[in-house]
């Protein structure tokens, strides 16, 4: 539905978006997410055809962006979108339908259907006098009188009470379920998570990853092992070579390494020691972990004549770890017998 190849968008000798890469398919649920100055809106509004971009292709729906014929297709929600205020949300919606040319009771029926699923009381309410959460959902069911097949949403839950967030992003989700195909931005990566069939993670102008969460996080998340022991193992050379430490945790012993073989090492050094293995902890990394590591890798540079190397290729983080038990991300336990089995 969506096809971005060689994207470019420079604004004199900065690059907003630099060579940037990816399709999204017919009824998919598309998330961008990344730092501030990414290039996420500058991306999304190239791909609404408001911003031209400096190098490489991308259509919607078989059209290059920006084509008239695209626009019909396409329902934009900018990040900060503001309303007629003089207007009820009722009159503001059938004024936008009569510049795309619907038919009154189309509209009207449309309209309904879309503050219905909202939840949108007080349509007879000026605009100017209605809350915050109101106006997002407003834009949005103005995003849909046209009844486009793509729809691209710039951070449609920002700055709205945790409510309201839940219904616009359940909104957004089911939007996949009636055909439509939506790309959106996003801050809140468990927005994201919750929400997207896959991600595109960016940096500095950059795609640095993407697929689905999961995908990313098993491509560029550490699982880390968490070995509870009965004694301190004996320091051997195996564990020096690991880097592993080892903490004292009420009677017990912890040790933290990366795969399942430093755990062997692990269970060598306690029985070198005289005790033995009595826990394994895995612990998943949750998207923000994965996040942070790809966002606080170097990267290059964003001026023109400085650009250079793989963004993908750069070195990743070695010290994102954590320390304490019971924080966040998805730990689950094994007997020691299960884990090494
Ligand atoms: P945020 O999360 O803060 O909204 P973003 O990921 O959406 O950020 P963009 O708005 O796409 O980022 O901006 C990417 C970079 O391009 C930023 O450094 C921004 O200042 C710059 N930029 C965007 N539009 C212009 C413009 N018209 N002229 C010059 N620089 C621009």
């Amino acid at each position: 539905m969506i096809e971005v190849s060689g994207l470019r968008k420079t604004y004199g000798d900065f690059a907003a978006v630099v060579d940037s890469d990816f399709a999204v398919d017919d009824g998919e649920v598309f998330g961008i997410v990344g730092p501030n100055g990414a290039g996420k809106t500058t991306t999304l509004k190239v791909i609404a055809g408001l911003v031209e971009p400096t190098d490489g292709e991308v259509t919607v729906a078989g059209f290059d962006a920006g084509d008239s014929e695209m626009r019909r297709h396409l329902g934009f929600l900018p990040e900060e979108s503001p309303l007629y205020e003089e207007m009820t949300a009722l009159s503001y919606l059938r004024f936008f339908a009569d510049l795309y040319d619907v038919p009154r009771e189309v509209a009207d029926e449309r309209i309904g259907a879309a503050l219905d699923r909202l939840e949108l009381d007080h349509r007879e309410r000026r605009l100017g006098d209605v809350s915050k959460g109101m106006k997002r959902k407003v834009a949005i069911a103005r995003s849909l009188v046209n009844d486009p097949d793509v729809l691209v949403y710039d951070e449609p839950a920002s700055g709205l009470d945790p409510v309201t967030t839940n219904s616009v992003l359940a909104f957004t989700r089911e939007l996949r379920e009636t055909g439509k195909t939506v790309v959106f931005s996003a801050h809140n990566l468990y927005h994201v998570e919750s929400v997207c069939d896959r991600v595109a993670v960016m940096n500095e102008g950059r795609i640095v990853a993407r697929g689905s969460v999961d995908e990313i996080r098993e491509r560029h998340g550490e699982t880390t092992y968490r070995v509870f022991t009965d004694v301190e193992p004996t320091a051997t050379a195996a564990l020096a070579d690991l880097d592993a430490t080892t903490e004292a945790v009420g009677d017990r012993f912890r040790t933290a390494v990366p795969s399942m073989d430093a755990v062997a090492a692990v269970r060598e050094a306690v029985a070198d020691a005289g005790g033995e293995v009595v826990d394994i902890r895995s612990r998943e990394p949750s998207l923000e972990d994965v996040f942070l590591d790809i966002v606080g890798r170097p990267m290059p540079g964003r001026y023109t004549g400085d650009r250079g190397g793989d963004s993908l290729g750069v070195e990743r983080n070695s010290d994102s770890d954590e320390s304490d038990e019971g924080d966040e991300g998805d730990e689950t336990s094994a007997t020691a017998t299960e884990a090494t089995e």
